[in-house]
């Protein structure tokens, strides 16, 4: 089955939503292949959204994805990349709130910055992802 990076953010590790939000995404048929507790340096940080290097917001996101612990995970399950976006929601949780209320950035998130989940958005990123947290990660 195919595998996908999750990452609870710094702003609902805060919180403590760390273990209720793992139990959401064992319901869900999800299982955890490798978890870990992490704190992203800027290098890192900048490395993982590098993507949006150049929008408005991206100091801001940096600033936000360093300023507390993530916690990521290696889910695995049938179409693992596309289900775990999906219960997520949108990225902006005020939107998720409206548009998908048992989402999980709906029920945990704050707003369009501090929205409480990553998930990676293709087979390359998840691969790449994946490899940042857990370098000594094999197919078995
Ligand atoms: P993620 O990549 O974290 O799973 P996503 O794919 O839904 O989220 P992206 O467009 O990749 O959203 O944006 C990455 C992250 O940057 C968002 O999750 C959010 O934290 C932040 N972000 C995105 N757009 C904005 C915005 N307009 N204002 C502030 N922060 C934003
Ligand atoms: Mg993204």
């Amino acid at each position: 089955p195919e595998k996908t990076l999750a990452m609870i953010k710094p702003d609902a590790v805060q919180s403590n939503y760390t273990s209720m939000i793992r139990q959401i995404i064992v319901s869900e048929g999800f299982h955890i292949l490798e978890e870990k507790l992490a704190h992203l340096d800027d290098v890192a940080a900048k490395s993982f959204y590098k993507e949006h290097a150049e929008r408005s917001f991206f100091p801001s996101l940096i600033r936000f994805m360093t300023s507390g612990p993530v916690y990521a995970m290696i889910l695995e399950r049938e179409g693992a990349i596309k289900k775990w976006r999906t219960l997520m929601g949108p990225t902006d949780s005020n939107k998720a709130r409206v548009q998908a209320p048992d989402s999980i950035r709906a029920k945990f998130g704050i707003d369009g910055e501090k929205n409480s989940v990553h998930g990676s958005d293709s087979t390359e990123a998840a691969i790449r992802e994946i490899a940042t947290f857990f370098r000594d990660f094999q197919e078995s």
